[in-house]
C-alpha cells in the first residue's frame, strides 16, 4: 500500500512541527506550510535526516490562491492527498474595551478564513477520490470563554462549526472524515502573538502560573491517534488539556 500524504498548516513552529515530525515517522509524507521559509527548511531536512519524506511550501493560509497553489503542488509532488491539517492560528487575546481591531482581523483572516481555504482548496480532491481526512484545530478556547478571549474564542467557535457542518452536510455519502482537535494550554510560540499585557493579571487569576503546560507532541500523538484509525471510524473531536489546568 502506497504511505500516506498529509499536509500540514503552521508547520514551522510548536504543534505544527511537532505533528510533522510524528506523522514522517510513522510513514506518512507531509507537506510542510507556513511563511516562515528557513523553519521550513529545517524541519524537511530533520525529516528527511531521519528517513521519512517531507516537502515544504511557503504559504500564507490567508491567501485562497497560495493554499490553492500548496494543495496543487501537494499533489503534483505526491500524487494525491489523504490528511488535510489545518494547524495554522494566532492568538493575540486583548480586552474588546482595548479596541484592536487589526488584531481581530488578522484572527478571523488566519484561524477562520485560513481553515475554510484549506477545506475549500482540497475538497474536490478527495471527493473526487471519495475518501480523505480533514483535521481542524479549534482550542479549550472554542467550548468555554475567559478574559480577553472574546474574539480568539469566536474565532475557534467558528472552526467548531465549519468541521460540523462539513461532517454533517456530506454526510455517510462520502468517505471524507472530519476530526476537530481542541487542545488546552501547550508550551509554544502561540503567546508571543499576544500585544495586550493588561491581561496577564486576569489570566493568572485563574491559575494559568500553575498550569504545567501539554508539550506539542503530547498533540502530535493526539493527531496520530485519529489518523490511526480504521476508515470506518471517524474521531469527530478530542479535547485534551493539561491534567493541571482547570
Ligand atoms: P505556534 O505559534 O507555535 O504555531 C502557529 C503556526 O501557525 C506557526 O507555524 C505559524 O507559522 C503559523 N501561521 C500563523 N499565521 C499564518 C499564516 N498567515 N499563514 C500560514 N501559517 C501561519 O502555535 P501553536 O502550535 O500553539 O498553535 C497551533 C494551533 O493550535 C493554532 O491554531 C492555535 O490556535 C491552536 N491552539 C494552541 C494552544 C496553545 O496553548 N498553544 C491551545 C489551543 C489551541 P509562520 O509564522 O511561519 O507562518
Amino acid at each position: 500500500m502506497n504511505s500516506k500524504v498529509a499536509i500540514v498548516t503552521g508547520a514551522s513552529s510548536g504543534m505544527g512541527a511537532a505533528t510533522a515530525k510524528l506523522l514522517a515517522q510513522h510513514d506518512i509524507k507531509v507537506m510542510l506550510a507556513a511563511r516562515r521559509e528557513e523553519r521550513l527548511q529545517q524541519l524537511q531536512e530533520e525529516i528527511r535526516r531521519a528517513g521519512g519524506e517531507a516537502s515544504y511550501k511557503v504559504t500564507d493560509v490567508t491567501s485562497y490562491s497560495d493554499v490553492k497553489s500548496l494543495v496543487d503542488e501537494t499533489v503534483k509532488s505526491y500524487g494525491q492527498i489523504d490528511i488535510l491539517i489545518n494547524n495554522a492560528g494566532i492568538m493575540p487575546l486583548s480586552f474588546f474595551k482595548n479596541l484592536k481591531v487589526d488584531e481581530w482581523e488578522r484572527m478571523i483572516d488566519v484561524n477562520i478564513k485560513g481553515v475554510l481555504y484549506g477545506m475549500a482548496a482540497v475538497y474536490r480532491h478527495m471527493e473526487q477520490r471519495n475518501e480523505g481526512h480533514i483535521i481542524n484545530f479549534s482550542s479549550i478556547a472554542g467550548h468555554i470563554l475567559f478574559p480577553s478571549s472574546s474574539i480568539y474564542s469566536a474565532t475557534k467557535h467558528a472552526v467548531r462549526i465549519l468541521t460540523e457542518g462539513m461532517r454533517t452536510e456530506l454526510g455517510a455519502n462520502q468517505n471524507i472524515r472530519t476530526t476537530l482537535i481542541s487542545p488546552g494550554a501547550v508550551e509554544t510560540e502561540l503567546y508571543d502573538t499576544i500585544t495586550d499585557n493588561s491581561i496577564y493579571p486576569a489570566l493568572e487569576k485563574l491559575g494559568s502560573r500553575d498550569w504545567n503546560q501539554l508539550d506539542p507532541g503530547d498533540i502530535a500523538r493526539t493527531v496520530l491517534f485519529a489518523i490511526q484509525q480504521p476508515a470506518h471510524v471517524t474521531i469527530n473531536e478530542l479535547i485534551v488539556r493539561p491534567t493541571s489546568q482547570s
